[in-house]
């Protein structure tokens, strides 16, 4: 028989923190709040509430984060304004770049302690940020380095959003050589299960679609959830009306298998989330991402690509492979190119379309399934007066 991971489904599930830990959520901030909780935030202060409108747009308009930039707010209460509507949320401890700078990794400290990252991605036609949901993660898949040290707690909305905006700021003022200076997408494929902190999580969405000075603007199309496969998460998104694009984190298209590689399949199994999947794609019309990480001899028999493609044949949806990114002390590795090759051929013969991903990051423990708050990277940079260095050295 096969030891099955040990998964605590009543608290991770639900998105409340596990027992015995008190979660300590930051600060309210404007991103917390819609235009009329922020007017309402700022007459509480007894000033006008056109200054939220104020605040707003210096935020998610011109990307502009410190208070003392606000010149318009009068010097007499600009401290108050934006002390009750920009609390310092994110702390940045370390920032790791590669591939020329295109790619960069930022390590986080938030209020009280804990520890998150991020990831930007240029590319000639687009800048891509891929945030986290969470410190940590309950999901406990073996193959992620973040899932093996489990769930610290859920970030809130302004936590999320902050990520993005911060970026965006970045890309703004020419940071990316050969990459637009505008962000245009945002990928829920950092750290933590976006659909275990559902309400925080669709807040942020709201939040990074509307239109400035409410919000930072950019299409629902260009953001995409990626979930391990919760299924009441997925019918719940499904009702929402966003038109985001949904990811499923497959990994193995049988039970016995998938049971191991992702835990949460002992409680919804592989025809369920499917199902799930496909009703969100009908609703939306937006293809559903299936994604697949490569695993050597575990996960890419020619037979599973086979039983992957006939599930998936006729349906709205496409593969997307991920080779197997390094983590620390897994015994696991990536696919060989000729298997990863058949495997492809197999599930394209299957009228299945199918990419394989392309592993930025990998150097900086940037990629997929590398985030761990732990540190390392080999590569840093002097970057924004900051002293890029191995995260460890910093928190120990
Ligand atoms: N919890 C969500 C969001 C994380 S997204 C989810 O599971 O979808 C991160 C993606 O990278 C997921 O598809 C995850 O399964 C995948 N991943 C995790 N570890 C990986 C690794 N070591 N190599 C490649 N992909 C990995």
């Amino acid at each position: 028989m096969t030891q099955l991971p040990v998964l605590n489904l009543s608290s991770e599930a639900t998105g409340t923190t596990p027992a015995g830990r008190r979660a300590s959520l930051p600060p309210r901030h404007l991103a917390d709040l819609d235009l009329a909780g922020r007017r309402a935030a700022v007459a509480e202060l007894g000033e006008p509430a056109f200054r939220a409108q104020q605040v707003s747009a210096h935020y998610f308009g011109r990307l502009v984060r410190e208070p003392a930039a606000m010149t318009d707010l009068p010097a007499r209460t600009r401290e108050a304004i934006t002390g009750t509507l920009l609390p310092r949320l994110l702390e940045p401890v370390s920032e790791l770049a590669t591939d020329n700078g295109t790619t960069r990794k930022t390590l986080w400290r938030l209020h009280d302690g804990s520890l998150v990252e991020s990831v930007l991605m240029g590319y000639p036609d687009r800048v891509t940020v891929c945030v986290s949901s969470q410190a940590g993660c309950g999901m406990a898949c073996p193959f992620c380095a973040t899932g093996q040290a489990g769930l610290t707690r859920n970030l809130s909305t302004a936590e999320i959003v902050d990520q993005v905006v911060w970026f965006a700021g970045l890309a703004a003022r020419g940071a990316l050589p050969g990459c637009p200076d505008r962000l245009s997408r945002v990928v829920f494929m950092g750290m933590g299960e976006p659909l275990a902190n559902y309400n925080r999580v669709i807040a942020a969405v709201r939040r990074l679609t509307e239109p400035a000075p409410e919000g930072l603007g950019l299409s629902q199309r260009h953001i995409t959830v990626s979930t391990v496969g919760l299924v009441p998460g997925i019918r719940r998104l499904t009702q929402e009306g966003l038109s985001v694009t949904l990811a499923l984190s497959l990994h193995a298209p049988d039970d016995d298998l998938r049971d191991t590689l992702v835990p949460v399949n002992q409680r919804w199994k592989v025809a369920e989330v499917l199902d799930a999947a496909f009703e969100y794609a009908a609703r939306t019309g937006r293809r559903v991402s299936i994604e697949y990480a490569m695993i050597r001899d575990v996960n890419d028999h020619p037979w599973r690509a086979d039983l992957l493609g006939r599930l998936l044949s006729g349906r709205l949806a496409h593969v997307n492979l991920i080779p197997l990114n390094p983590t620390p002390g897994s015994k696991w590795d990536a696919s060989p190119k000729p298997v990863e090759r058949e495997f492809v051929r197999r599930l394209r013969a299957a009228g299945v379309p199918t990419t394989v991903r392309d592993t930025r990051g990998r150097e900086i423990d940037g990629a997929c399934g590398q985030l761990a708050a732990s540190g390392g990277g080999k590569v840093g940079e002097r970057e924004n007066g900051l002293l890029a260095r191995r995260a460890n050295e910093e928190t120990q």
